[in-house]
């Protein structure tokens, strides 16, 4: 589209660039927490139209040590990857682990610290190593460590916890700037145009914290904002008790940060979740939800007439089957008649539910390259502009 008609108009950008390519937005990036996405493996991924990944900076300095991953040329080679790769900094992981069992660890005002139950080992989350460690990992797109709140907190709670998101941002841009920053320069080579051009260095991305305050959430956008990101994240429980997307709160962070910024809708996954956040100026996303449903053999299937139209916030253009029920046992067709992922196009809804049945491992392989194919295809059609 072209807006130098309207000046005004700053659209979400439609790529990414990064030392790997670049990623066409909106995307969508499967988690591979441990690097890989259980069930498939890299070259799988290209197949079903993946274009990057996230990787768990937590999970990885547990198993098998970042500092392994580095010996072994860093997270591309070591995957077999040669896609983008984006590193989640664990933040949410580690407090969700000490919030469900607060022996396993101690969130202090520099640093979190978690205790391995089954060795006692500990493992220090600071702002510092968690960008050390995500340099280790060779990682595309770096995230800050944050300080993540439970939706149910009390206000003082947020606010603190606002405050420590912003010092800790503050801290780990420096220590990037420090790490990476001088050795781009030293190679006397650009550092990341906003056009075209491949970056030579990662890119740092701060995540915006402020539980169900629109205040709080613009607030942090706001600061993080003024010490100067490549891109920002949706960070906290993105639901309401009853399961709806905050999409007041996401507006809030989307208008207060510069149009035309990278914003990544941390974990945000379910197919209308996506439509509605990218309505909203969203463009990465990543979740668990479409390979976890795979292997418990829930599939996507599009509805009638979508991808083709491309689906809006209130569309219902899709809808799930367990494979499992009994109704497929004797059905011969595919998953869905219009998908064109290599499960589709060889086998049946009945030979899949026998692998199911079997529990041979080629079904959560299967399963998992329909829903992968699923979102692609969903991306690939929120890719293309609205008719006017
Ligand atoms: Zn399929």
């Amino acid at each position: 589209m072209n807006t130098t008609d309207h000046p005004e108009v700053v659209l979400p950008p439609t790529v990414l660039p990064t030392r790997h390519g670049d990623l066409a937005l909106p995307c969508f990036l499967p988690d591979a927490t441990r690097a890989t996405v259980r069930a498939i493996d890299s070259t799988d991924l290209r197949t079903v139209g993946i274009d990057g990944i996230v990787v768990n900076t937590f999970h990885l300095m547990r198993t098998p040590g970042t500092r392994l991953v580095k010996l072994a040329g860093g997270i591309h080679r070591f995957m077999g990857w040669d896609g983008p790769v984006v590193s989640d900094s664990g933040g949410f992981q580690v407090y969700s682990l000490i919030r469900q069992n607060p022996a396993a660890g101690v969130i202090r005002p520099h640093e979190v610290i978690f205790k391995e139950p089954t060795t006692g080992e500990k493992v220090v989350l600071s702002p510092d190593r968690c960008i050390q460690a995500q340099l280790q990992l060779g990682s595309d797109v770096l995230f800050c460590l944050d300080d993540c709140t439970d939706a149910g907190d009390l206000d003082t709670e947020q606010v603190l916890s606002v405050e420590r998101t912003i010092r800790w941002a503050s801290r780990c841009k420096q220590t990037f700037d420090k790490l990476v920053i001088p050795r781009a320069a030293r190679r006397s080579a650009p550092l990341p145009d906003k056009e075209k051009e491949t970056p030579v260095r990662p890119l740092l991305f701060a995540v915006v914290q402020g539980g169900g305050s629109a205040t709080l959430r613009a607030e942090c956008a706001r600061a993080l904002a003024q010490i100067g990101f490549d891109g920002f994240g949706y960070g906290g429980w993105p639901l309401t008790p009853e399961g709806a997307l905050r999409t007041d709160m996401l507006s809030a962070v989307a208008e207060a940060l510069p149009p035309g910024t990278p914003l990544h809708a941390l974990g945000i996954g379910r197919p209308d979740h996506v439509v509605r956040a990218h309505a909203l100026g969203y463009t990465i996303f990543d979740c668990t939800l479409p390979t976890r449903d795979a292997r418990h053999g829930r599939l996507y299937r599009y509805r009638p007439g979508f991808p083709a139209t491309r689906p809006r916030p209130d569309d219902d253009f899709f809808d799930t089957h367990y494979i499992l029920d009994q109704k497929h046992a004797n059905d011969f067709g595919p998953i869905d008649e219009g998908c064109d992922c290599p499960t589709c196009s060889r086998y049946s809804r009945a030979y899949l539910r026998h692998l199911f049945k079997v529990e041979d491992a080629s079904a959560w392989r299967l399963a998992t390259l329909h829903n992968l194919r699923f979102y692609a295809r969903l991306l690939n059609a929120l890719r293309i502009p609205h008719a006017a």
